[in-house]
């Protein structure tokens, strides 16, 4: 199990207009492996993200979720394979028109089709598990960032997802608000959830990590351990990037 290959990436390249934004990338996540992506701003590392759940579609090349071409799909087939992949980004986009607790059982209901009964056990049992259980019945706009960070992590949670995308999804938090959220997404590693992060959160990354892939130009130009990543980088490029964020 522990080898699956979960998403598998092949030539994937991204052009938006003329502009190449991804060039040839090739990549594997494994079931319960933690990928972080990091790598300056318009590397394109978000666009990458989108690719993998074809929130963006790729110009050409494949991306394979549990071994079926997302490229190559229906866009019914595309939903159901999508309903398993959760994504949070760094705007944490939730319902302002909804308490905390509607926001978890909206896609469970809608998409799931389970029980107004169920979809409220599962999201209070989850709000529990993100610390967050008193808030249940509050509005989003009530919540400080990193709470309301934290219900988006729930709220992807709710679907049941083999694989969680994380869209830098601490660097729009007020610094005393980091920790909170990556505790989750600590949480979240340590029970073996696939995940694949940008984030540029070194310390997450060190802990949680089992490999960074540097990201630049729209190439992924070297995947190491984090240890080597941040200690002895090999790639110029990202030398000089990890120079700036240490
Ligand atoms: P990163 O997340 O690493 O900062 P992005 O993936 O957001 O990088 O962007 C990579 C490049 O692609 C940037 O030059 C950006 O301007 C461009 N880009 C991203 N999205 C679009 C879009 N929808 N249309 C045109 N260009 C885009
Ligand atoms: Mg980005």
């Amino acid at each position: 199990m522990q080898d699956k290959k979960v998403i598998e990436v092949n030539h994937l390249s991204k052009k938006f207009g003329e502009t190449d934004v991804l060039k040839d990338i090739n990549g594997t996540v494994k079931s319960g492996q933690v990928i972080c992506v990091i790598g300056p701003s318009g590397a394109g590392k978000s666009t990458f993200l989108r690719c993998l759940n074809l929130l963006e579609k790729p110009t050409s090349g494949e991306v394979k979720f549990d071994g079926t071409d997302l490229t190559h799909v229906s866009s019914k087939q595309l939903l159901d394979l999508r309903e398993r992949m959760g994504m949070v980004f760094q705007s944490f986009n939730l319902f302002p028109n909804m308490t905390v607790l509607k926001n978890l059982m909206l896609a469970p209901i809608r998409v799931k089709h389970m029980s107004e009964a169920e979809a409220e056990k599962t999201a209070i049992a989850l709000l529990d598990r993100v610390g967050l259980k008193e808030k249940a019945n509050a509005y989003p706009s009530s919540l400080s960032g990193g709470q309301q960070q934290r219900v988006a992590i729930a709220r992807a949670l709710a679907m049941n997802p083999e694989v969680m995308l994380f869209d830098e999804p601490t660097s729009a938090l007020d610094p005393e608000m980091v920790g909170e959220v990556l505790e989750v997404m600590q949480e979240l590693a340590n029970e073996g959830m696939t995940m694949v992060v940008v984030t540029h959160e070194m310390g997450f990354a060190k802990s949680v990590a089992d490999e960074v892939w540097f990201m630049a130009d729209g190439y992924i130009l070297e995947r190491s351990s984090p240890d080597d990543m941040f200690e002895h980088p090999k790639n110029d490029r990202a030398k000089d990037f990890i120079g700036k964020i240490i």
